[in-house]
Parts: C-alpha cells; structure tokens; sequence
C-alpha cells in the first residue's frame, strides 16, 4: 500500500472511531490551505477558530500527527461532555496576538493538548505504529518538563519575592 493510501485508510479509521467527520488535508495542498487561513503549517494543525471541520497534515506518514489533530476535532465537537474549554476568539490584532500569546504559554500544560498526545500515542500503538506511538510519547514527556521549568520558574520567583521582602523589612 502507497503511503497517501495509508493515510487516508487511517483517516477514514479515525473519522469512525472518534465519530467526526473533518475535511482532512495533507501535503502540499494542506500548506496551501493553512496559508491561506492563518500562517505556517508545522505537522499538522486544526485551526477551530477558522474552521471547526477542517484537519490539516503536512506528511502523509505522520499518522500520530493525524491522530492528534483528529483528536482536537473530537474534543471540539464533544467539548461539552468532556469539559474542554474553547476560548472564544478574540477581534482585533492585539486581542487576538495576546490571546495567541497567553495559548503558546499555556500549551504545555494544555488539557487538549496533552489528551491528544495520550490518544494518538495509544492510536498508533494499537494499529502497530510504534515509532509513531514513541514520537506522541515523546510530546507528552517534552510536555511534562516544560511544566516542570515552568513550575520550578515560579516556584524560584517566589522565594527570590520573599527573601527582597524579608531583607527591605528588615533595613
Ligand atoms: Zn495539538
């Protein structure tokens, strides 16, 4: 089997597993039509805010990418049984510019964003896509120690707040 073959076995999978059914781009066309909406396109992206049926891959081996975008589109679609929140977005340049800012901090920690990772590193596990299933691992743990620096930033911070207030107190 061809690899766009592949990919679209898998994305026909995943439309009836998650019961979604997204327009789903890849190659060149998907970076094309990422352009067109809003910028670059890096693995893979679902752009809710533009278009809530619309999945884009860059590569059509990268099955866990397709696993994860596809995932974001479930959570949108069932966001009110299972809690995941969607910001509405902001108009105007700088709303929107800080609301993108305050997501690209947030990632990290991001329930959505660690819920895909989970479900498309056990995808690909239980098609028999190991290194696909690695790759997602892999996010979930660069995940994991951004939270942790950014966790342990804070934590420093506070005590750097205490010890200034402690020494002007005590002037
Ligand atoms: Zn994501």
């Amino acid at each position: 089997m061809n690899d766009e073959l592949f990919f679209e076995a898998h994305a026909e999978n995943l439309r009836r597993q998650l019961r979604i059914d997204p327009e789903i781009f890849w190659g060149n066309e998907a970076i094309y039509i990422v352009k067109d909406i809003n910028g670059n396109l890096a693995k893979g992206i679902y752009i809710w805010e533009n278009d809530i049926d619309l999945v884009a891959v860059r590569e059509v081996k990268s099955i866990g990418t397709l696993a994860h975008e596809m995932r974001h589109a479930w959570q949108y679609k069932y966001r009110n049984e299972n809690n995941f929140e969607f910001e509405i977005p902001q108009t105007g340049f700088i709303k929107r510019l800080l609301q993108r800012i305050k997501y690209k901090h947030n990632y990290s920690f991001d329930k959505r964003e660690l819920d895909a990772n989970k479900f498309a590193a056990n995808y690909c596990k239980s098609v028999g896509l190991f290194n696909e299933s690695k790759r997602m691992k892999n996010n979930i743990v660069s995940n994991n120690i951004a939270s942790g620096l950014m966790i342990s930033s804070y934590v420093m911070l506070l005590v750097l707040g205490c010890v200034i207030y402690n020494f002007v107190m005590t002037v």
